[in-house]
């Protein structure tokens, strides 16, 4: 087994990075690990996610409690010892891929743990929604954003969308400041769908839009559409003690740090 350790690179995750790095007894390996050491919070996990896709990430908060990351710097023993034993709860989450198209039918894929956003800020957009091929509606606004269940409490709650228990298998979609007037008309509502179903948002023309895909962004210059689903990616993440979904919740957003 191989290991290798992500920092959000403040001095405090830099130092709390050194100290794991000389404990854990596996060979260290920066191109092809096994697992992932995320030092930081969240961000830091997400980016551990999209460098290495395949590995176990363990990831361990140096402010304040992540919603994934669950490792504390008070608990670094009960991390070396479960990297160094092998023993930890291990909770697999559905990555959503997209599949985005320019005009020329040039094509950009990715994969995203909580989100994929798609915008076009200083002007109206203009996207016809399909759900497995059948059409919903005609939505201009500001843009929509499509989540999974642990990337309901990301950028989605903000919008306003419903956070979603990890164990039911969703994908939600949730508008960005949608239009609605006598001539306009949009669900308003997020959708929640089951993770079986496939969106695919159609520009009525060509244009250039603003992906994110996590923290990651792409500009698509002639923009004709983008498809988002589940293809069967997974990621493996690492636990000392199972937690409940509400105790993440309430950790998250309700204790106050007073
Ligand atoms: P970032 O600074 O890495 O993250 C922004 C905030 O979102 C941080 O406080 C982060 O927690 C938190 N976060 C990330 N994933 C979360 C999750 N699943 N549940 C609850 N909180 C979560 O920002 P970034 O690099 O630009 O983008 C990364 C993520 O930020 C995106 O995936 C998006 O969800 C989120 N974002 C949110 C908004 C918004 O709410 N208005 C706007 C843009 C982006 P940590 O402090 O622990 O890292």
């Amino acid at each position: 087994m191989r290991f290798s350790i992500l920092s959000r690179q403040d001095n405090l995750s830099n130092e709390v990075a050194c100290k794991i790095k000389k404990r854990i007894n596996l060979e260290y390996d920066d191109i092809n690990p096994d697992y992932v050491v995320a030092v930081g919070g969240d961000g830091t996990i997400l980016s551990a996610v999209h460098k290495y896709p395949n590995a176990v990430v363990f990831g361990v908060h140096t402010g304040h409690l992540g919603f994934y990351a669950n490792y504390s710097v008070e608990n670094i023993d009960d991390l070396v010892n479960d990297i160094n034993t092998g023993h930890f709860h291990i909770e697999n989450t559905n990555l959503l891929s997209c599949k985005i198209y320019d005009s020329k039918n040039n094509l950009t894929d990715a994969f995203a743990l909580n989100e994929i956003t798609i915008v076009t800020p200083p002007r109206t957009l203009i996207l016809d929604v399909f759900i497995n091929g059948e059409y919903l509606e005609r939505f201009r606004g500001t843009g929509f954003c499509v989540s999974t269940p642990s990337g309901s409490t990301a950028y989605n709650k903000s919008l306003h969308g419903s956070v979603i228990d990890p164990q039911l298998d969703t994908i939600q979609l949730t508008e960005i400041a949608g239009i609605n007037s006598n001539s306009y008309r949009t669900l308003s509502s997020p959708l929640v769908l089951s993770n079986r179903r496939k969106i695919k948002l159609n520009a009525l023309m060509a244009q250039e839009v603003f992906i994110t895909v996590d923290h990651e962004s792409y500009t698509i210059n002639d923009f004709e559409s983008i498809e988002i689903g589940y293809e069967g990616k997974v990621l493996k993440m690492a636990f000392h003690e199972e937690e409940s979904f509400l105790k993440r919740i309430s950790r998250t957003f309700l204790i106050s740090k007073e």
